[in-house]
């Protein structure tokens, strides 16, 4: 890219490491610097006349930004998900959009993980007990939780996530079903998962983990009757998308003692309210959409959306573009 046609772009959040640094000596750059994503207006103005825009998942790019932005031909959003972006709209004015698949995948998986075992053993509520001065003494019936080792794991999406969390619940000694659209018979023979139907997997597992990305036929996926059909004491751990699961439904079957508690990193909305009734339930173990927020996965996320910028910007297919038919 010769410097008199540098392309102007639009980042809607100060990202971590050295690649804003390296995307400066290519483009005309303008960062948003505030802590909270830029309000719709701000969005819409700023994004008027660049080229690029590199996105975060609180930000809605649909038909009415890309009205306001004719001249925009690359997208690139720091995520793997993209249900923040109208990627037919997008198709539809040759806009490139690109994602970060891949490197978030086993740091995504560590978390989900980390939120089972907090959840399945009490450890923020341990916490928060000790830090009180509740603590008086040893006790054989203090914060009784749920064991992992030998308990039943269902997995909901077996994409990379997925297969990277029955990776570590195998290590642990658990039983793993999941479902998935496709069957996955190299991962079921090697780690030894099974393939069941919707109905046998909330029915026998003690835990069930959602890693699907939110689609309009995983909207509410996990829904009141899915609910309710878990087993009784079951815990749910939800990395996916806050929408992905009906959380009024979930608040009331919490409440109701039904189930045996959920972790959240993701929620619909985020943040949540504070008048939540997730809020005041002891057994649900909250997170602010921290699954891939390690120091390493972070940067490797940035250079990676810096990449499939400058890529699309230069007329070549990103090397992580989700609407990858526009490039033949
Ligand atoms: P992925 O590799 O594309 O895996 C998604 C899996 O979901 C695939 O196996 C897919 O099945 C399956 N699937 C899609 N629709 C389905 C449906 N209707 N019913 C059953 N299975 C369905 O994606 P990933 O990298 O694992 O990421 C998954 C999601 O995690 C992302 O989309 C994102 O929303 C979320 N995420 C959250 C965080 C966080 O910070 N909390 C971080 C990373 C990712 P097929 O194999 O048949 O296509």
């Amino acid at each position: 890219m010769a410097p008199h046609v540098r392309p102007r772009v639009f980042v809607t959040r100060q990202l971590p490491g050295e690649a804003l640094g390296r995307l400066s000596k290519h483009v005309e750059l303008r960062v948003w610097e505030e802590e909270l994503p830029p309000p719709r207006e701000a969005l819409l103005e700023l994004a008027r006349g660049v080229e690029g825009l590199i996105t975060l998942l609180t930000d809605r790019v649909d038909a009415p930004l890309l009205e306001a932005s004719p001249s925009l031909r690359a997208v690139s959003n720091v995520a793997v998900g993209y249900d923040n972006i109208d990627v037919a709209a997008c198709t539809a004015r040759r806009i490139a959009v690109g994602n970060t698949p891949g490197v978030l995948t086993e740091t995504t998986a560590d978390f989900a993980f980390a939120l089972l075992m907090g959840l399945a053993r009490r450890v923020a509520e341990a916490d928060g007990y000790v830090r009180a001065g509740q603590w008086r003494t040893w006790s054989p019936t203090l914060l009784l939780g749920a064991d992992i080792h030998g308990a039943t794991l269902g997995i909901v999406g077996l994409g990379a996530i997925g297969a990277a969390m029955a990776r570590r619940a195998r290590g642990f000694g658990m039983r793993v079903l999941y479902v998935n659209r496709h069957p996955k018979p190299e991962l079921e023979a090697v780690l030894g998962l099974r393939r069941v139907d919707k109905a046998t997997l909330l029915a026998e597992s003690d835990f069930v983990s959602l890693h699907v990305p939110l689609t309009p036929e995983t909207r509410h996926w996990m829904g009141r009757a899915e609910l309710a059909a878990m087993k009784p004491g079951a815990m749910l751990v939800n990395t996916a998308r806050g929408t992905v699961v009906d959380q009024a439904a979930l608040a009331e079957a919490l409440a109701g003692g039904r189930l045996g508690g959920a972790a959240l990193d993701v929620t619909e909305p985020e943040p949540l309210p504070m008048d939540s009734p997730l809020l005041k339930l002891p057994n649900v173990l909250l997170a602010p959409h921290i699954a891939s927020a390690s120091h390493a996965t972070r940067g490797r996320m940035a250079s990676m959306a810096v990449d499939n910028l400058l890529a699309a910007l230069d007329g070549r297919r990103p090397p992580h573009c989700v609407n990858p038919e526009l490039f033949p």
